[in-house]
């Protein structure tokens, strides 16, 4: 049988390699783009499991890729729902800082906001008062108006209906397997031979990496985001989204409170360390392999204590408790009551790598490129947000 050919392959339809696919057909409708996904429908992994809030892009400073497309992608996403009839919520957010040590970090955050031009202004507990009526008395805070709640799971089909409109073949059940030689790979439907090929695979990037021979500095850590869920008696004391300051050594922006699409407020995210790349259960989603290699990471951090990890460790897996992730968002909302949250189903993995030479976090998303494909690792949060913009600049690097 002979094998398939595409002009280009993207490997996973999450956003990222669905935006890729539509910025490649919006400057060459002519080119045959094939997606291929080892689940059965697009977004059932990060980019059909996230809190769904569109970022102004405050976090990032001014030198790195996040800034450079955070901000343009947040108002592309906002523009595409509306002009697509997805539900889109503009209702801001304020950054809550509850202690004075989080001031310098308030200063920083201002600063960002600044140099990469975005709508942001720091307010006192009396416009808090008025903003977020329930929200803790705190020490300083900031409002960005520009921050929009949005429908993901609406989002990532109505890209996929274009695609499919627009040509672009999609073959699901079929997990890329390896490397045959350049320009021909061994999938799930057989092999497939490519003109080039971009690797969008989320927490599975860095491992479809090393089959083209890069990547080798960089390890998988999954850190694993579950949510509490206010009740019905409580969903009130939420408007839109409240956010601590967050540790800006960390790739994390702390357990927050935000109104989803849906009217429901969420609570959370965590970052426990996880011992799979899809371990959502408390064992399902682990294998053997995966789990060693990614303990032996984790061992490793935890003893070398780097970018504070034993602390992070210990809080985060502190949260398994209610009692302790009830105190988190005490932080924020010193009104809430444990009979307030309500357990929800929802939760999320977020694909953290670690530069094994440097032995730090990856704090910026990074882009790695050879002759005949092109690497998304590390594409964290806010990687929904940036996808417009981000698919932009991938594709600037390839055509
Ligand atoms: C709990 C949580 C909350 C978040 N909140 C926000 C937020 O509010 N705002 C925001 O902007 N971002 C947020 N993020 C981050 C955001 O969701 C992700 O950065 C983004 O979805 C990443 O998209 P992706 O396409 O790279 O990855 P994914 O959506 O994970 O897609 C990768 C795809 O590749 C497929 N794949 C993997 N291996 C193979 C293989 N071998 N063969 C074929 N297919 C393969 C997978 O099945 C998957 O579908 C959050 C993330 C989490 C986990």
């Amino acid at each position: 049988m002979t094998a398939k050919y595409f002009d280009y392959v993207i490997v996973g339809a999450g956003i990222v390699g669905l935006t890729v696919a539509s910025e490649l057909k919006r400057r060459q409708p002519a080119a045959s783009v094939a997606i291929l996904e080892k689940e059965t429908a697009p977004g059932m992994h990060a980019s059909g499991r996230n809190s769904g809030v569109m970022h102004c892009g405050i976090y990032y400073g001014s030198e790195t890729l996040k800034a450079k497309v955070c901000a343009d992608g947040a108002r592309r996403m906002i523009e595409f729902a509306e002009v697509e009839g997805i539900a889109v919520n503009r209702c801001g957010k304020v950054i809550l800082a509850t202690s004075e040590e989080q001031l310098p970090t308030v200063e920083k955050l201002l600063r960002n906001a600044q140099e990469n031009q975005i709508e942001a202004e720091r307010i006192d507990m009396h416009q808090l008062n008025e903003i977020e009526p329930y929200a803790a008395h705190g020490v300083a805070a900031i409002y960005c108006p520009s921050t929009a709640v949005i429908d993901s799971a609406a989002i990532v089909q109505r890209i996929r209906e274009k695609l499919i409109n627009q040509g672009v073949q999609f073959f699901f059940d079929c997990a890329f397997q390896g490397r045959e030689k350049s320009r021909n790979i061994k999938t799930a439907h057989g092999d497939i031979v490519y003109g080039f090929l971009i690797n969008c695979a989320g927490a599975y990037a860095d491992a479809i990496a090393k089959s083209f021979g890069i990547g080798d500095e960089y390890a998988l850590v999954p850190f694993k985001g579950i949510y509490w869920k206010l009740s019905q008696a409580a969903n009130h004391k939420v408007r839109a989204n409240i956010y601590p300051v967050p540790d800006v050594s960390m790739p994390f922006l702390g357990v927050h409170l935000t109104r989803v699409i849906s009217g429901d407020v969420y609570v959370g995210p965590t970052a426990i360390p996880a011992f799979g790349r899809e371990n959502y259960g408390l064992i399902q989603g682990m294998n053997l392999a995966e789990s060693l290699e990614i303990g032996y990471q984790l061992v490793g951090m935890y003893l070398r204590n780097e970018n504070n990890f034993r602390k992070l460790a210990h809080v985060e897996m502190g949260k398994y408790n209610k009692k302790n992730f009830l105190a988190a968002a005490q932080k924020l909302m010193p009104s809430l009551k444990e009979a307030d949250m309500v357990p929800t189903p929802k939760v999320g993995i977020r694909p953290q790598l670690v530069n094994t030479r440097t032995r730090k976090l990856e704090m910026d998303y990074i882009l790695v490129i050879t002759d005949d494909s092109l690497h998304v690792m590390n594409a964290i949060s806010p990687a929904f947000t940036s996808s417009l913009a981000f698919a932009e600049l991938i594709v600037d690097k390839i055509c």
